[in-house]
């Protein structure tokens, strides 16, 4: 049993609370939708919490929308806009995205006790529920704390018809809306290749087949090439230190198959890194999690230097390797980093130099920030209390009035 093996890291008593919560839903069935089967968080949190609610004996499946680019260019700019970025509405936005809802609702069996819909793209195959008695809950990903009024009020009617819905972060709470909100911050799984410790002789080896100096510093970003991720920032970031210390920065990036601006802002930061050797930006195949792994664990520092952030699960995942963290002050960066206890939260990309620097000469104190952040990860942050958060909110949409401890 996989679950078995969280118990080393969680202890029993957090196990059995979990297996309480599964029992009173034993018998239902589960879905979830979300827009990608890889790429980014929330494929990340799907591909573990899927079968670890199967092992429970709940129903569960997973299914992904699909669209065409026209669509996915009408989504993409809904993110961008929810998140209050930039981003342009394309023409007839609304009715391409009515289009595929319909496809989509038309295509899948949407026929389950409780669905879970994830993020803006799928929120409107709400409109296709059919089976009665069926519990419909919202899962939002994304930081929807200043929204675009245009788009926001077009996602609000399809949300307001959802039994509840999930949110990362209570800075993202809505007042407009009249259904319960749950505040679940999103997980990583430590037993993943991903999260897993690894030998020294695997992380030399991957370094060396990407030309990375495992003697020399290194600071490390993971994230699609996107601007809420700030791209040209961390390489700002990095000349800045490179200044004082001989300092190396890789920059992973993946494709997502529903985020189309990808190579656009690739392009941009290459065109800011120059041709600079201690410079690596690699653009990985989705699932390089070895890779990811690597990278993380053998920086000095780890920079998520976002703009805009739903959660950020590389802050996670880094902290979980007991490295400390900079990240961007937003979203739901300052719940993972405690700032000065398990890393840095920063505005600019001088304030991410200097904590860089500043971690680069202090090795005694960036050792204790890695170590506080394993253990807040390990309290707060890992997949097991995903788990039972969902099925709390499933079993609290069920039964509204419950006491789910009786
Ligand atoms: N990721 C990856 N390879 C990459 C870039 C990202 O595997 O090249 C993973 C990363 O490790 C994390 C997820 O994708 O598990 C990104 O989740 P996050 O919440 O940080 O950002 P999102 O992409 O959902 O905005």
């Amino acid at each position: 049993m996989m679950l078995e093996k969280y118990a080393q890291i969680i202890g029993e008593d957090e196990l059995d609370s979990i297996i309480k919560i599964a029992e009173k839903l034993k018998g239902l069935s589960i879905l979830h939708v979300n827009s990608t089967p890889a790429g980014g968080g929330v494929a990340e949190i799907l591909s573990k919490l899927v079968p670890l609610m199967n092992e429970l004996g709940i129903k569960t499946h997973w299914k992904v929308i699909r669209g065409d680019q026209a669509f996915f260019n009408v989504t993409k700019s809904f993110h961008n806009l929810l998140q209050n970025g930039k981003g342009q509405l394309p023409e007839g936005a609304f009715e391409t995205y009515k289009k595929w809802q319909e496809i989509n609702g038309n295509e899948l069996d949407l026929d389950y006790d409780i669905v879970f819909i994830h993020d803006p793209q799928p929120a409107g195959l709400i409109e296709f529920r059919k089976k009665a008695g069926s519990k419909w809950i919202w899962r939002c990903h994304i930081d929807i704390s200043n929204p675009h009024e245009q788009v926001w009020n077009f996602l609000k009617g399809y949300i307001s018809k959802y039994d509840s819905m999930i949110i990362s972060s209570p800075v993202f709470g809505r007042s407009d809306l009249n259904i319960p909100q749950f505040v679940i911050p999103p997980s990583i799984d430590p037993l993943s290749v991903k999260n897993r410790d690894i030998p020294d002789i695997t992380v030399y080896r991957i370094l060396n087949k990407f030309d990375v100096d495992p003697d020399r510093p290194i600071i490390t970003q993971i994230s699609r090439f996107d601007r809420f991720k700030d791209p040209v920032g961390v390489i700002q970031t990095y000349k800045l230190v490179k200044r004082h210390v001989d300092v190396q920065l890789v920059y992973l990036g993946s494709p997502a198959s529903d985020d189309p601006e990808g190579e656009i802002v690739y392009k941009e930061t290459v065109e800011a890194a120059g041709n600079d050797k201690d410079i690596k930006l690699l653009m990985l195949p989705p699932n390089s999690d070895l890779e990811v792994n690597v990278f993380q664990r053998s920086a000095s520092v780890v920079l998520q230097k976002s703009i805009k952030e739903g959660f950020g699960l590389t802050v996670s995942e880094a902290l979980w390797k007991r490295r400390p963290v900079i990240g961007g002050n937003t979203g739901g960066i300052p719940l993972q980093i405690i700032p000065g206890i398990t890393g840095y939260l920063v505005d600019t990309v001088e304030e991410a130099a200097h904590y860089t620097l500043f971690l680069l000469r202090h090795k005694e104190i960036a050792d204790r920030l890695g170590k506080n952040g394993r253990e807040h990860v390990r309290n707060n942050f890992l997949i097991t209390r995903e788990l039972r958060d969902y099925l709390m909110a499933a079993y609290l949409t069920l039964y509204p009035s419950s006491n789910i401890l009786s």
